[in-house]
């Protein structure tokens, strides 16, 4: 798989043949304020963190975003939130620059001692540090840190509603970042391609946890993830899936308005791709 090239260079190695899942036994930067972006800075919106590293018991910062300092703009089809001047997506990996143990802040540190040891025998012995960034993450930086926590929580076995989640996440900040980038740039279309594998590996993983993890899972109640899981099939082309998912919100009581309000736009968007794939 190619989305964990490159990590060799932080001692990982023989990562190549890993799955996220594993199988079962059966829009953008608004450009119009780029020049009002320029004069307020990330940095500002985002402080130190302290941690102990639950793997190797060596403290460590990890930037957190300050909350309730940033406007939300709007969501992605997805519900990849979009903010008026930053990405603080950026930020929602929590990762050991010592020993490389990584989750998203939501799961960080919930470890049985087998994991620990795992996560130290797999990950830790011969990882050769991240750098203690000064000031904000590019999207690399980002990349990296979701792609760790990625690699952690196949390492430590994670519930699949959790590994769906990671997977999910790290589209999100790749998505991000090719839309960061020039319309042209040409490491577009592998970052389009990393996004889809990992937007893969969350379906398939969300397609087992709804089967087998009690709500909510990743904080999301079951209309909210089996719509989320409606656009992610659409973009995967799995338009009965997709249309079977999205009927499911749509028809259920417990769907809040503005959800079903969503659902209804999506039910349009996954018309219309199956019209032009014909
Ligand atoms: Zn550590």
């Amino acid at each position: 798989m190619g989305l964990f090239e490159g990590m060799e260079g932080l001692g990982l190695s023989g990562l190549n043949e890993m799955n996220v899942i594993d199988k079962p036994h059966t829009a953008d930067i608004n450009k119009e304020n780029a020049a009002a972006l320029l004069e307020r800075k990330e940095e500002d919106y985002i402080f130190d963190k302290k941690y102990q590293c639950p793997v190797c018991d060596l403290g460590f910062t990890s930037k957190c975003v300050k909350t309730g300092k940033l406007k939300k703009q709007k969501n992605d089809t997805d519900l990849r939130p979009i903010y008026d001047f930053m990405d603080p997506l950026k930020y929602d990996v929590v990762s050991c620059e010592y020993c490389g143990y990584s989750s998203l802040a939501r799961y960080y540190g919930r470890l049985s001692n087998h994991q620990i040891m795992e996560l130290k025998n797999k990950v830790g012995k011969g990882f050769k540090g991240l750098e203690d960034k000064e000031g904000a993450y590019s999207y690399d930086d980002a990349i990296l840190r979701h792609k760790l926590a990625l690699i952690c929580s196949v390492v430590k076995k994670a519930k699949n509603g959790e590994r769906a989640y990671t997977a999910l996440k790290t589209a999100w900040v790749i998505r991000g970042k090719r839309l960061s980038n020039d319309e042209n740039a040409p490491e577009n279309k592998a970052l389009y391609n990393d996004e889809m594998e990992c937007l893969k590996n969350a379906y398939d993983g969300f397609m087992l946890a709804i089967s087998s993890e009690p709500f909510p899972i990743a904080g999301m109640d079951e209309n909210t993830l089996k719509y989320i899981m409606a656009d992610i099939a659409r973009k995967l082309k799995k338009y009965e899936e997709s249309a079977r998912l999205i009927g499911s919100v749509i028809t259920s009581k417990s769907t809040n308005k503005r959800l079903k309000d969503e659902a209804l736009n999506l039910k349009e968007l996954i018309k219309q791709d199956i019209a032009n794939s014909r």
